[in-house]
């Protein structure tokens, strides 16, 4: 779908056509996104919120735009509800603190997965650390999904919060996150979804899902590197004190005492990416282009085409086998019993022009969970396609014959 919307898709690697399957990681940016880009550097380069000039004042407004265009996107109630960040790492790491600050005490507990990215569990274990809580962990079931029946059991007295992925960034299952949202809920325990695989794929809607917090990264939705979104609720962010000080997130500063800003600059620390935002709304407006849903159901029916042959190659086993996933694949191959390092599976596959990751996924419990040293994982994106698919399933296979 539109590979020539991507410029860089047209390189070759090694004298042969880009099979580039690493989405998961980042995406590639379309040629729409990239002269977005240039033309705010070209035409409305002037720092924003604050110059009375003529250019600050375009760009503010384009940037407050983008705000407006990405709460559209996600389905949030008002633009004051999106807060820029540099990425999903960074929107976690701002809750954690912010939220740390003001609900949790010594003794208190934070639930988060075991399939979780390492975003989604540092920064809680950092928080945990600071005001001696606790991080407890809910189980999955076997087929990697939540173990949501072990919710209740897990929830305390003593819980504040409960962050967990929507979709897996190892396996790419899709999570049953409304099961633990509506569980959360009847104890009145915000949740906090680690968006960063879903929101390249899924339909999100954080009303509908009624989640409190929203995590995502521009860069893994073919937007710019270095941008991201804490969603919350309006009723949550305005009950959280910042996790950062410096210009923009203030009212009045005043050495005996300083004010904040309204939502969202109260979060928004520094000059924000006003570059960075709006192109990230020309990347959405792409997306929506072509249409969401089509996109959607182009990528599924890829995913699953794609489990579907890689289960007809020999010694491959593919890890949470015929679940719903969005957009990865995560396997290893065997030989008899014998486990073909992720690695050397990866490095041949690279060297036909195919682009996989190999490794822990930065999620090393999980990794740890399935006694492995780390998996192969394939994940596409709109501009993936059978060819695609097929030049990586015939390229695994002869890297197979030369290992195995
Ligand atoms: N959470 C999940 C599920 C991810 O897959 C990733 C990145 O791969 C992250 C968090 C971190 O995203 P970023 O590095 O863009 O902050």
């Amino acid at each position: 779908m539109n590979r020539e919307d991507f410029p860089i898709l047209a390189d070759d690697v090694y004298g042969k056509r880009m099979v580039y399957l690493d989405n998961a990681a980042t995406t590639q940016k379309p040629l729409q996104m990239l002269n977005a880009m240039t033309d705010a550097y070209m035409h409305r380069n002037a720092n924003i919120h604050r110059g009375v000039h003529h250019l600050s004042q375009v760009a503010t407004e384009r940037h407050e735009q983008a705000r407006k265009r990405v709460a559209e996107y996600l389905g949030a109630k008002s633009a004051k509800e999106i807060i820029f960040t540099k990425g999903t790492t960074d929107s976690i790491n701002i809750l954690a603190f912010s939220f740390g600050e003001a609900y949790v005490r010594g003794g208190d507990e934070i639930i988060v997965s075991q399939a979780e990215h390492h975003s989604n569990i540092v920064p809680w274990q950092m928080l945990c650390e600071r005001k001696g809580a606790k991080l407890r962990v809910l189980p999955l079931d076997e087929d990697l999904r939540y173990d949501v029946d072990k919710l209740e059991a897990l929830i305390t007295d003593r819980t504040r919060l409960i962050s967990v992925a929507q979709v897996s960034n190892v396996s790419g299952t899709i999570q049953p996150i409304e099961e633990v949202i509506s569980i959360a809920h009847r104890h009145d325990i915000p949740v906090c979804i680690d968006g960063a695989q879903s929101a390249p794929h899924l339909m999100v809607n954080v009303r509908e899902s009624d989640c409190d917090f929203f995590a995502c990264s521009a860069h893994k939705m073919y937007g710019p590197t270095g941008l991201g979104v804490l969603y919350g609720k309006e009723e949550w962010l305005e009950k959280l004190p910042p996790a950062e000080g410096g210009g923009e997130m203030i009212d009045h500063v005043r050495f005996e005492k300083t004010t904040y800003n309204q939502l969202p600059y109260k979060f928004e620390a520094g000059t924000p990416d006003f570059i960075g935002s709006c192109a990230f709304a020309s990347a959405l407006d792409y997306v929506d282009s072509i249409g969401r849903k089509q996109v959607t159901d182009y990528e599924n029916s890829l995913t699953q085409y794609m489990e579907e042959q890689l289960a007809e190659v020999g010694g491959v086993r593919i890890y949470s086998r015929g679940t719903e996933k969005a957009g990865a694949v995560s396997f290893n191959v065997y030989s008899g019993d014998r486990l073909i390092h992720p690695f050397d599976v990866g490095t041949l596959l690279d060297r036909q022009g195919v682009a996989v990751r190999t490794g822990h996924h930065c999620a090393e419990p999980l990794i740890d969970y399935l006694q492995v040293p780390g998996t192969v994982r394939a994940s596409v994106a709109l501009y993936n396609d059978k060819e695609d698919v097929d030049i990586f399933i015939k390229a695994l296979r002869k890297a197979i014959m030369m290992l195995g």
